[in-house]
């Protein structure tokens, strides 16, 4: 039986642009929505995999992120690159510090390492004083780097003229704040079975892909799904915008999870809501359209027998 550590499970923390959404001060349908698919955080992703809690990006919503999905640990955090709505929340991992009595790992390229040193100074600062944020830094290139044993593999993208950092474990990867790929890059996405892809809204941007664009990326590389993220309100609404996407294409939304089979014959991915980092398994919810899927209630995750309907409507266990 596979084990829950085999499994990649994925967290959407938040799916929205750098004002999130709803915007302070508008008014617009979006904005007003009542949909709790139109509400949200900076955007972020926990992957729970091989025993480690990785997340991708610090937003400014961090620790209403980790409270909300009762996230009681983390091990690292690997930086896509330097902007405020990725790393403003670095200041509140503290409370990991002060309660886990352990220091960060922190993943991030030598620019981004600047923009920290630039923003939050008395992290690193010689005189530093007691009870700031704790982290332990590791410089990372365009190339392979290991978490435990988490392989991760950067893909350079183009935000405008800056680099940032998409990553890819096994077949998941995730990217955001693109609004180029080479064509060298591209082929590390080829494939992912899962991809998750940013499209900042429907018209055009300079440092970010549009739909179209990121739709057309997808077609191009052809996961067996995709997801939408860093979303602005522009967008429209989850509802209505998702209608209109090819079968493959969702938009993600804050509290999605999503969990992934590595290297399996055939993508099985699962998704639940309310789920508790190292607690246990509260529910089970599938995103709507989807299927059905059973509850698994332990305290035990791994050894929890599921039963669901996959999304291609094959059945399984877990
Ligand atoms: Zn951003
Ligand atoms: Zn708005
Ligand atoms: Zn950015």
């Amino acid at each position: 039986m596979k084990e829950k550590k085999d499994i990649i499970s994925i967290t959407f923390l938040g799916t929205g642009t750098s004002a999130g959404v709803p915007v302070v001060g508008c008014n617009c349908k979006v904005c007003t929505s009542t949909d709790t698919k139109d509400k949200r955080f900076r955007s972020s992703i926990l992957i729970s995999y091989k025993k480690k809690n990785i997340l991708i990006d610090c937003s400014p919503d961090f620790r209403f992120q980790m409270l909300r999905n009762k996230v009681m640990d983390i091990d690292a955090i690997v930086f896509t690159h330097g902007h405020r709505d990725h790393t403003a929340g670095l200041d509140d991992i503290r409370g990991y510090n002060y309660i886990l009595h352990k220091r960060i790992d922190v993943y991030l390229s030598k620019e981004v390492l600047l923009s920290l040193q630039t923003a939050f100074p008395y992290i690193f600062n010689d005189t530093r004083y007691f009870g700031a944020p704790q982290i332990n830094t590791h410089l990372i290139e365009n190339k392979a780097f290991s978490i435990g044993e988490v392989v991760i593999n950067p893909i350079k993208v183009l935000h405008n003229k800056m680099e940032v950092f998409g990553y890819r474990i096994k077949n998941f990867t995730y990217i955001t704040d693109a609004s180029y790929i080479s064509e060298e890059e591209i082929s590390k996405l080829y494939q992912s079975d899962v991809l998750v892809i940013n499209a900042l809204r429907k018209s055009k941007h300079i440092s970010h892909f549009s739909l179209q664009e990121a739709l057309t990326i997808i077609e191009k590389v052809k996961p067996k799904k995709a997801y939408l993220t860093h979303m602005s309100h522009f967008m429209g609404k989850h509802e209505e915008v998702e209608k209109t996407l090819p079968d493959n294409v969702f938009l993600a939304y804050d509290d999605l999870h999503c969990g992934i089979y590595p290297n399996s014959a055939f993508l099985k991915i699962i998704f639940y809501q309310y789920y508790s980092i190292f607690i246990n398994f509260n529910s089970v919810k599938s995103k709507s359209g989807l299927g059905t899927s059973t509850l698994i209630s332990s305290t035990e995750p791994s050894a929890s027998i599921t039963k669901f309907t996959f999304p291609f409507g094959k059945e399984g266990t877990l």
